[in-house]
């Protein structure tokens, strides 16, 4: 936990904009303009499901998260170019871990929520809000040069703060909440908005005539405690004041991946060869910023219609070599190429099972 007990902290939240939908933009430029429809089939088939996430074309036709395929469909029967996809969890992980490693190596903690949400303590590195401010507009610049997605942040005094500031102002948002400025920030929210409170919380407080933060911030600690039990009534009287002691809970790293679309579909491993090293070189750059060792290297390969493979090799030792890497990752590749004679579409490499650098330290100091 990041403290400073003059000052308070300086908290940031990052959210990637509708993150599935935009990582099939990326991929394929063609859909830039068109309703896209990120989807989660269900086993019975046809188009028995749910909508996964989808980018504001498609939200323009009031298709939503969570909804019935079927229902998406039926809303965007009228548009011709609407797309229909389904999840692709690996790919959108290996686009993530590349944020990530991004936010990580700029914070003081960092605590990643989910596949396109985390949070990051800056109250060291950033002098104040200003120095916080400018920070999030480079790392905006740095995630849209690098990977090419756009991303909403919030800056707030804590995680609640933060949290409520990224979601005020989407897609690629930027707000910052000073602490002056919290109470008139939250005041005319509605309930719903603060973290916690769901549809049940949000129906009993309304009808005690409570609907925004404001109202909420008048009523007593002792009739929230009556009404919702201890923890949740003195959570609801601090929020509703902008109060939110929760630290960023450091995340460890699982694993580093890069990926790269190949310049045109091959099973030749020479072709291969010059992109291979080049994403272990990146993976490697990424492991030593953020001071890991790794003991397995992965190869995966998308081929080209589409399906996936991927095989691991772990080491006897902890290592941060990138010839490891390098090394491993060919001998990998060379055995999946002679198994299957399908082109390759995609090519990825990742090192995983990671160690920090300290804690390998102390441990050899005990052996
Ligand atoms: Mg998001």
């Amino acid at each position: 936990m990041v403290s400073d007990k003059g000052r308070g902290r300086i908290v940031m939240h990052v959210d990637l904009d509708y993150f599935y939908a935009q990582c099939e933009e990326l991929r394929r430029n063609d859909l830039k303009d068109k309703p896209v429809v990120v989807c989660v089939y269900s086993a019975r088939g046809g188009d028995s499901g749910a909508v996964s996430t989808c980018n504001y074309k498609a939200r323009a036709y009031g298709v939503k998260a969570g909804m019935p395929i079927v229902q998406a469909k039926r809303l965007l029967k009228d548009a011709q170019d609407a797309v229909f996809l389904p999840v692709d969890e690996q790919y959108y992980t290996s686009v993530s871990d590349t944020v990530m490693a991004i936010l990580r190596a700029n914070s003081d903690a960092f605590e990643q929520v989910s596949i396109d949400e985390a949070y990051m303590d800056v109250s060291i590195r950033c002098k104040d809000f200003d120095g916080a401010v400018e920070l999030a507009s480079r790392l905006k610049d740095e995630i849209k040069a690098t990977v090419g997605l756009t991303c909403s942040i919030g800056i707030g005094m804590n995680k609640l703060i933060a949290k409520m500031a990224s979601d005020y102002r989407k897609p690629d948002g930027l707000t910052v909440v000073r602490p002056e400025d919290t109470q008139e920030f939250i005041n005319p929210m509605s309930v719903g908005k603060l973290l916690w409170v769901g549809k049940k919380t949000e129906a009993t407080l309304n009808s005690m005539g409570i609907y925004t933060v404001g109202d909420l911030a008048k009523v007593s600690i002792d009739r929230l405690i009556r009404e919702f039990g201890r923890k949740m009534g003195v959570y609801l009287y601090n929020a509703s004041r902008g109060i939110d002691e929760e630290p960023v809970k450091e995340s460890a790293v699982k694993q580093i991946s890069r990926m790269t679309t190949l310049k045109s579909n091959t099973s030749v491993i020479e072709d291969m060869l010059d992109d291979l090293n080049t994403l272990s070189m990146e993976v490697h750059k990424s492991l030593v910023e953020q001071r890991l060792l790794f003991r397995s290297v992965g190869v995966m390969l998308v081929y080209e219609d589409l399906s996936m493979r991927s095989r691991v090799r772990v080491l006897k030792h902890y290592t941060d070599r990138v010839d490891d890497i390098m090394r491993y990752a060919r001998v990998l590749l060379e055995e999946m190429l002679e198994e299957s004679n399908k082109a390759v579409r995609r090519l990825g490499v990742k090192v995983s099972d990671l160690a920090s650098v300290e804690g390998q330290e102390t441990l050899q100091r005990f052996m």
